[in-house]
C-alpha cells in the first residue's frame, strides 16, 4: 500500500490531478490517496495559500502528486504556493525530461533532462523596493549548488553520460561563478561523464537548433525553468511535459504547466503531463514495470491519434483522453 499526498491546486490542476489518480488506480496497485488544498483559491478563502496543516499533512506521506497553482499578478505580498511548498518539503532538484513523442510537431531524436536547482537563485523570494526601484536577491550557495550538481551527475551516469553545465558566469561572476566552480568540482568526481559548458543564451539557441546534442542539462533555478519549457515546446508542448521535484526525504511529482486559466473549467486540459508525472512517481517508488506500462499506454494513445486534447491537435476532452489511456493500459 502506497500513501500519496494529492494536491490538485487551482485551475486545471483540479482537472488533471484526478485523472492521474484514476490512471494510477487502474494499475491495480494499492494506493491510499490523501487530498490537501493549497493555492490561490485557499488564499481567497483563508488568507493563506499554504496553511500549515496542509504542509504537516503532506509531509506525512512519502510522495506527493501536485497539479498547479495560480500566482496572480499585482497582489503584493502574495507568495507562490508551489514555491512555498517546494521549500517546505526540501525538494531541491527539479527534474524535467523532454523526449520526442508521436505528435505531429514533435522534433525527432530529442531525449534530454533539465536538472534545475529548485530552492534559490532568482526564486529566493527575497525582494524589496518601492515604486522607484525594486530588488530581488539572487542567492547561490555552495551547499545547494553541490547537492544539485551531485544529483545531475548521478542522473547523467544512469543515462548517456553527457552533461551540459549552463550558466551566465561571464557576467554574473559571483553567483553563477560559484555555481560553475562547485559543479566543475563535482565533475572531477565523475570522470566518466563528458561535461560541456554553455552560456544560457547560447544554450537557449542550441535547444531550438540542435536539441539532439543534449543529454542532461544542469542549470540554476530560472535558467532551468525557462530552458525546460523551451524543450517541452519542441516535443509537443506543456500538455505533455512532466516533472519531479526531489529532495533527500521527499519527492513531489508535478506537470511543468501552470493552472492555465485560459482553458480551466472547459474540460479540455491535457491530462498527459500529470499522468506522465505519476509515471515518474511510480519509478521513484520502485514500480518500474507499471511506470513503463503507463508511459507505453500514453504513447499508444498519441500514436493512435483518436483521443487527443486540442493543445495537440485533437478535439477530445480530458476525461476521454484518460479513458483511452486506461483502456490502453
Ligand atoms: P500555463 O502553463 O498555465 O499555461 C500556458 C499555456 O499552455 C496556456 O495557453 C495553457 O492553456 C496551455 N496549457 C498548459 N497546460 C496545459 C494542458 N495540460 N493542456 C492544454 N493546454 C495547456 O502558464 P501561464 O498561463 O503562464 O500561467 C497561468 C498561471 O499558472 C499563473 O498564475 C502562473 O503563476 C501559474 N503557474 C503555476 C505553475 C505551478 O504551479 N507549478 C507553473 C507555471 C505557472
Amino acid at each position: 500500500m502506497y500513501d500519496v499526498a494529492v494536491v490538485p491546486g487551482d485551475g486545471i490542476g483540479k482537472e488533471v490531478v484526478p485523472e492521474a489518480v484514476r490512471a494510477l488506480e487502474s494499475t491495480g496497485l494499492e494506493f491510499n490517496f490523501h487530498r490537501f488544498d493549497v493555492g490561490y483559491e485557499v488564499f481567497k478563502r483563508d488568507g493563506n495559500p499554504v496553511p500549515n496543516e496542509a504542509i504537516v499533512g503532506i509531509k506525512q506521506n512519502p510522495v506527493c502528486l501536485f497539479g498547479a497553482t495560480t500566482t496572480p499578478l499585482g497582489i503584493p505580498n502574495y507568495s507562490s504556493a508551489i514555491l512555498t511548498l517546494r521549500k517546505a518539503l526540501g525538494v531541491y532538484a527539479n527534474i524535467r525530461p523532454a523526449k520526442s513523442c508521436p505528435v505531429r510537431w514533435s522534433r525527432d531524436g530529442v531525449d534530454l533532462v533539465v536538472v534545475r536547482e529548485n530552492t534559490e537563485g532568482l526564486y529566493s523570494g527575497i525582494e524589496f523596493g518601492d515604486r522607484d526601484r525594486a530588488y530581488t536577491l539572487r542567492v547561490i550557495s555552495l551547499e545547494a549548488s553541490e547537492r544539485i550538481a551531485k544529483c545531475a551527475f548521478k542522473l547523467a551516469m544512469s543515462r548517456r553520460r553527457q552533461l551540459t553545465l549552463v550558466t551566465k558566469a561571464n557576467v554574473l561572476r559571483k553567483t553563477d561563478g560559484l555555481f560553475r566552480d562547485v559543479s566543475l568540482g563535482v565533475a572531477e568526481e565523475h570522470p566518466e561523464v563528458e561535461v560541456n559548458e554553455l552560456l544560457v543564451d547560447v544554450a537557449a539557441m542550441h535547444i531550438v537548433m540542435k536539441p539532439q546534442i543534449f543529454d542532461v542539462i544542469l542549470a540554476p533555478n530560472l535558467y532551468g525553468d525557462i530552458l525546460s519549457d523551451e524543450a517541452a515546446g519542441l516535443v509537443g508542448g506543456l500538455g505533455l511535459a512532466p516533472s519531479a521535484s526531489i529532495g533527500d526525504d521527499y519527492a513531489l511529482f508535478e506537470p511543468v504547466h501552470g493552472s492555465a486559466p485560459d482553458i480551466a473549467g472547459k474540460g479540455i486540459a491535457n491530462p498527459m503531463a500529470a499522468i506522465l508525472s505519476a509515471k515518474m512517481m511510480l519509478e521513484h517508488i520502485g514500480e518500474d514495470k507499471w511506470a513503463h506500462k503507463l508511459e507505453a499506454a500514453v504513447i499508444s494513445v498519441l500514436m493512435e491519434g483518436k483521443h487527443l486534447t486540442p493543445d495537440i491537435g485533437g478535439n477530445s476532452t480530458t476525461l476521454e483522453v484518460t479513458d483511452a489511456i486506461i483502456k490502453a493500459l
